[in-house]
């Protein structure tokens, strides 16, 4: 166990794929977790809860500014602080800006970048109560470069890399730190998704989609694996990344490299 032991994190959309592997990687540090997410949350609090530390859920609509505020607020009440915030919770929808519905560039930039600013707005007075805190946004290659197709997801995570600039300065001279992590293509089920399309589109094999949709963008040909994705965070989280501030890093197999 390490020098985090103790300490409580919360991981918006934590009931699958990069969010989990970030909860289960903080609890295997001693760290009380309070998960966020739809879909298969037993397994999810099951998993954490396996590592010998203290879980809750909160099912916290992370489109919905009231029910976040809710989120943080229970959180500080069933742990008596919130020291670690990871925004993680994140959707994806492809089509030409043409073609993109109202009601997905809303919900994107509501869920991917919104939320990002009311869970610090309501989890900052607590971190700056104790002088110590630790918000990590998970952002994405989008948050540095575009890709077509994806007007609210690219410009959600560019935001999101700015509002990270802004709360660690703010924050500069305290012990909180505040930094972006921006990963390639992790295979979750967001990205499934698209492997499916891509199938379907070029009448090609699930392997082949995986293989034609990694090597198009990462010279590395391989997908980033969300428990390596969960170890940064740790290090971020660590003392020797106090001087850490502000960062957009990236691990992407090389995609923003070229
Ligand atoms: P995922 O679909 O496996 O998980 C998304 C999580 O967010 C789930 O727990 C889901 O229930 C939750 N969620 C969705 N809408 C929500 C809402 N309104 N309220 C609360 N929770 C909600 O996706 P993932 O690939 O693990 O993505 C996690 C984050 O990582 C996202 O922000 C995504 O943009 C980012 N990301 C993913 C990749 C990738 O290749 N998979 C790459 C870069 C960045």
């Amino acid at each position: 166990m390490s020098h985090l032991k103790g300490k409580v994190a919360l991981v918006t959309g934590s009931t699958s794929g990069i969010g989990l592997a970030m909860a289960i990687g903080l609890a295997k540090q001693g760290i009380k977790i309070m998960v966020n997410g739809f879909g298969e949350k037993d397994a999810a609090i099951a998993a954490i809860k396996a590592c010998g530390v203290e879980v809750d859920y909160h099912g916290a609509d992370m489109s919905k500014p009231a029910e976040i505020e809710d989120l943080i607020k229970q959180t500080e009440k069933r742990f008596g602080s919130l020291d670690i915030l990871v925004n993680n919770a994140g959707i994806q929808h492809t089509a030409n800006v043409e073609d993109f519905s109202a009601d997905s560039w809303e919900s994107i930039i509501a869920i991917n970048l919104s939320s990002a600013f009311y869970t610090s707005h309501h989890a900052l007075p607590g971190m700056k109560s104790r002088n110590w805190g630790r918000i990590i946004n998970i952002a994405s290659v989008h948050g540095l470069v575009g890709s077509i197709q994806k007007a609210a997801y690219v410009a959600a995570k560019h935001g999101i890399v700015g509002l990270t600039k802004v709360i660690a300065l703010e924050n500069a001279k305290t012990g909180i730190t505040c930094n972006a992590i921006c990963p390639g293509w992790v295979l979750t089920p967001l990205v499934q998704k698209q492997v499916d399309a891509r199938a379907e589109r070029e009448g090609i094999s699930n392997e082949a989609a995986k293989k034609a949709l990694v090597s198009e963008k990462q010279p590395s040909g391989e997908f980033v694996a969300p428990e390596q994705l969960a170890a940064l965070a740790i290090f971020l989280c660590g003392p020797d990344a106090s001087e850490v501030r502000g960062a957009a890093w990236n691990m992407d197999g090389g995609w923003t490299a070229q």
